[in-house]
């Protein structure tokens, strides 16, 4: 569970805060959406999950613990727990597909046996086993994406935080990720994706979370767009 209390965040030299007391509670296992126009807080909040900023008031729980009071061994811990995708893919260009993943498994210590089997088995979740050995200038952006989110998952997180992952993509492509994305919550995965695309929030049809200058304004059971 991520537990948001009371949560207040500034950055230096702006007056108005980017969260104003944010109370929010996501269980295992959900899908929710954030939206909200630009600067409405949505980046903000997930960088204080992935504890990538700290909050000046208030606190942010991950499973009881309080993310910014740990440890920076067990903050690493914590962190492999979540799997990230961006709007920009953020691929290595001069690596493969299977490379771009399998990297991901590399830099945790995981033996090679487990990245020859764990690889083919998230690129065929993302339907990508024929681009195993493309560059990502090789693919289309929706392509890219799907290799980004078999990264994000290979090392089986708890959690996968998607930051506008179909901002820069066409509707066709947008449709396909978040069947990807519903089906990765359905394989057991909290999913935290935001998004200024209604199509998107309708399509999913779970919890839909709005902000408006850095406060939830409404937290909706199922897919309304309301802004
Ligand atoms: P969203 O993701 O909804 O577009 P953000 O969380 O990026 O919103 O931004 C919330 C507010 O915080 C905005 O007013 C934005 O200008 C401000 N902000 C975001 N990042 C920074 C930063 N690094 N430095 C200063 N202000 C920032």
């Amino acid at each position: 569970m991520i537990l948001f209390e009371d949560v207040t965040k500034f950055y230096p030299a702006s007056e108005e805060p980017a969260l104003h007391g944010v109370n929010l509670v996501i269980e295992p296992n959900e899908f929710v959406s954030i939206v909200g126009h630009s600067g409405a807080g949505k980046s903000t909040l997930l960088k204080l999950i992935l504890a990538e900023s700290a909050p000046d008031e208030g606190a942010v729980y991950f499973e009881s613990k309080n993310i910014h009071d740990l440890p920076k061994r067990d903050l690493n811990i914590l962190r492999r727990r979540m799997g990230t995708v961006f709007q920009d893919f953020r691929l290595l260009s001069t690596k493969t597909v299977y490379e771009n993943i399998a990297f991901a498994l590399e830099v945790a210590g995981v033996d090679n046996d487990t990245i020859e089997s764990d690889v083919p088995y998230v690129l065929d979740l993302v339907d990508l086993k024929d681009k195993a050995d493309a560059f990502p200038h090789e693919l289309s952006g929706g392509q890219q994406q799907r290799v980004a989110i078999a990264r994000a998952i290979v090392n089986q997180p708890d959690v996968l935080i998607a930051d506008e992952p179909t901002g820069n993509l066409d509707p066709i492509n947008t449709y396909e990720i978040v069947q990807i994305l519903k089906k990765i919550n359905e394989l057991g995965t909290t999913v935290i994706l935001t998004t200024h695309n209604k199509g998107v929030v309708e399509h999913i049809g779970g919890r839909v979370v709005t902000m408006d200058s850095g406060k939830i304004i409404r937290d909706d059971k199922s897919g309304k767009y309301i802004l």
